[in-house]
């Protein structure tokens, strides 16, 4: 448990100093970036540690997984993140725990989570995912909606019962126009979120970045960056 303690305090410190200079580089303030370790495959027990290190925001991408983790966490300080393709059927014990869902993609999603958010009395944070690489009117392979419908979704969300519209979420694109440029797909992204911002001007989160590409993000302007590899390991499965 030592041993896990120390690598992951280890790893940690890296990412802060990657995101710390990166912040630098781009002239902005590290208060302006938040780091949200995702947790997704990794026990419970490593939640624990990453909280005693100062870690206060965790993302999971199944509720089969978060649901017994943020249960078994319930006593500690922690926002909880959803970043994961999300099934109707699931949102009623993901709105029980969550935070921030940061996977809503269509409308269907979007009443479904207002409904289970009202029945639990809790407000959920949504951000709209957005698939750079989708046609329009589609969605991406990995989740999020094609970037002409945002402003849809977004409208629907602001209306909803239960849910407050906080931003948007990208993870960059394997295929299409933006594969291998995640920096242009980054600053797309904060075009978006600028003419999101004109009509909602508290939805001012913007999650992209990840291990790979933390530094293209934090360059582009994202406020949130996710990162699960470079702090916990290699993940053992496809997570
Ligand atoms: C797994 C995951 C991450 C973290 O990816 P790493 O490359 O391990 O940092 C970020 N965002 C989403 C949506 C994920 O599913």
């Amino acid at each position: 448990m030592t041993d896990r303690r120390n690598e992951l305090a280890t790893n940690l410190a890296a990412v802060e100093e990657r995101i710390s200079s990166a912040c630098a580089a781009a002239g902005r303030k590290r208060e302006e970036v938040t780091l949200i370790v995702v947790t997704k495959t990794y026990p419970a027990s490593d939640v624990r540690l990453l909280h005693e290190l100062g870690v206060r925001n965790v993302a999971e991408n199944r509720d089969q997984d978060a649901a017994p983790k943020a249960e078994a966490c319930s006593d500690l300080d922690l926002s909880w993140h959803f970043v994961g393709q999300l099934q109707t059927n699931k949102v009623r014990s993901v709105a029980s725990y969550a935070d921030v869902v940061q996977s809503v993609d269509r409308l269907k999603l979007v009443g479904a989570l207002s409904s289970a958010a009202v029945k639990a009395e809790r407000e959920l944070g949504c951000l709209i995912q957005v698939a750079l690489d989708a046609d329009a009117g589609t969605r991406g392979e990995r989740g999020g909606v094609a970037p002409d419908g945002i402003d849809e979704l977004a409208a629907a969300v602001a209306e909803a019962p239960g849910l407050r519209l906080d931003g948007l979420m990208t993870v960059a694109p394997l295929a299409g126009p933006f594969a291998g440029r995640q920096r242009a797909a980054f600053e797309r992204m904060m075009e978006f979120s600028s003419s999101l911002r004109a009509g909602h001007p508290a939805a001012n989160m913007v999650s992209a970045g990840m291990s790979a590409d933390l530094e293209e993000a934090v360059g582009a302007g994202a406020t949130h960056v996710r990162v699960g590899t470079a702090v916990l390991g290699v993940r053992p499965r496809l997570g």
